[in-house]
């Protein structure tokens, strides 16, 4: 990294994108000040500002290599404290359309932990740093500016309670991870730019996530069981162990288009029972539950596409999922979040704060590939809105049927997994062996897949 660049950078919100821009900020500023309306230090479990936090989370291969790379001796650190990852595949039974794919070591580690737990982690590290300072309790009020509104030269404070006015925190870069919530683009509006165009891809999904204490381990060597929602099977559930060798598991049930998992324990019960996947139910019906399930609705997966404004002011950069929110079944966003930090360090390691547009534009490269890869599947859906090209009919009828092939072919699951592992891109399905394969082996019978309760798409 070059020398410093700054005095000071203030980064909004500080969650996972959030701590990893405050880590690549704090080798180019001399104070780097993480503003946040939670209490952070010492929290250990779900909070306010983050309450998709209570449900399942993933880490998946590109990601846990990048935050392995920034926070040397995560993943160890994690494991001690009873976290266990895992091969991608050879140690996650995925079933999609009710059949179980043919487990394949893809050399990938994932890290099914719970999201507070990894932030947790993520944050203690970068608590250490010696010029980065949290500031908690505090929401963020608005952006300061010089007159012409041309750059943004801090931002307006205010504590949660109230037993304050509001604060100015002077800063020569500021950068927004505060979430889909993010108020930037009301903020450039009322400076006189534009919002950014955004591209939404409704799927009315809903997470309804419940804790038991299960009287036997259902994993064996495995480290998840999931059902993956599928157009044909569209409801979806990620199990696995909490930390620790108490018998805790966490359930995520997911639903789309509506059907939403109910959080009463007899529909959620219900719900599991419909899944395609019967170990589920058998794991789960005699299992104590620890709490009551609870729902998170995600409406939109949404991308705001920052990188075709004209106009923008100096002295800001908007990250993570205020830039773009994932459909969650994908798991894609804290690698996402992690792939921009890169972008980040890349830009600042060339001496100079890149301009907006630089950014924007080169994390919107990024963002193309998973983006794709989501919305095309979830045009699958006849419910969700949206131009079918002849592209998405070909590529969703193509990557059904790779499913249907992997239940036979690991070099099948490993290439599938690889991409959804964003570790390869989506074209990468397509190599010519990959698609013979996948006609030959696609038309094999499969075992008849569970029958399903509900059915719908
Ligand atoms: C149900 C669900 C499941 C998911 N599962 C996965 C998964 O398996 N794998 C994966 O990689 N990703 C998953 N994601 C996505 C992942 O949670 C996010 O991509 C990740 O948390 C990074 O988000 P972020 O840091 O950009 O924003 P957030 O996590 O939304 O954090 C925003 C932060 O800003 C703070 N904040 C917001 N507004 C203000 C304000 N005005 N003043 C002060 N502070 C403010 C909040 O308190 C919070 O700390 C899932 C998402 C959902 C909804």
């Amino acid at each position: 990294m070059p020398d410093q660049l700054g005095n000071r950078a203030v980064v909004l919100g500080g969650s996972l994108a959030g701590l990893l821009a405050a880590d690549v900020l704090a080798e180019v500023y001399a104070e780097v000040l993480v503003v946040d309306r939670d209490e952070l230090a010492g929290v250990e479990g779900p909070r306010r500002g983050v309450p998709h936090g209570r449900h399942a989370h993933g880490l998946v291969g590109r990601g846990q290599q990048i935050f392995e790379e920034r926070f040397p001796g995560l993943m160890q650190e994690l494991e001690t404290a009873g976290v266990r990852p895992g091969d991608f595949s050879g140690d996650i039974r995925w079933y999609f359309n009710g059949m179980q794919l043919r487990p394949a070591q893809t050399g990938l580690l994932s890290v099914p932990c719970t999201r507070p737990v990894i932030e947790r982690f993520v944050r203690g590290r970068v608590e250490k740093v010696p010029n980065v300072r949290f500031i908690e309790q505090y929401d963020i009020v608005g952006l300061e500016t010089t007159p012409d509104a041309g750059r943004v030269t801090g931002v307006r404070i205010q504590t949660r309670d109230g037993s304050a006015g509001p604060e100015v925190l002077n800063a020569d870069l500021v950068i927004d991870t505060t979430g889909r919530g993010s108020r930037t683009p009301a903020w450039l509006e009322e400076l006189g730019y534009s919002r950014p165009s955004e591209d939404r891809v409704k799927v009315d999904l809903a997470y309804t996530t419940r804790h038991y204490r299960v009287p036997r381990d259902p994993f064996g060597s495995d480290i998840a069981i999931i059902a993956a929602a599928t157009p044909s099977h569209p409801r979806g559930a990620f199990y696995y162990r909490l930390p620790g060798d108490d018998g805790r598991v966490e359930l995520s049930l997911t639903g789309v288009l509506g059907d939403h998992p109910p959080t009463d324990p007899d529909g959620f019960l219900e719900f599991v029972r419909s899944l395609p996947v019967p170990e589920i139910y058998e794991s789960i019906r005699e299992a104590e539950p620890i709490d009551d399930p609870v729902m998170f609705r995600f409406p939109a997966s949404v991308r705001r596409r920052y990188e075709r404004l004209t106009r923008f002011p100096e002295g800001l950069l908007v990250m993570g999922d205020a830039v773009c929110s994932f459909n969650p079944v994908y798991a894609q966003g804290m690698a996402v979040a992690a792939i921009e930090s890169q972008v980040l360090a890349d830009q600042l390691r060339k001496a100079h704060v890149p301009p907006a547009r630089d950014f924007f534009q080169a994390i919107s490269r990024e963002i193309d590939s998973p983006w794709d890869f989501a919305a095309t599947a979830d045009l699958g859906y006849r419910g969700v809105e949206g131009r079918r090209t002849a592209k998405v009919r070909m590529i969703n009828g193509y990557v059904a049927r790779l499913q249907r092939a992997a239940v036979h072919d690991d070099s099948l699951t490993n290439a599938f997994m690889r991409v959804a592992g964003l570790v390869d891109e989506p074209t990468a399905l397509l190599r010519p062996g990959r698609v013979l394969r996948t006609l030959r082996q696609s038309g094999r019978r499969t075992p008849a897949p569970a029958p399903l309760a509900v059915v719908r798409d």
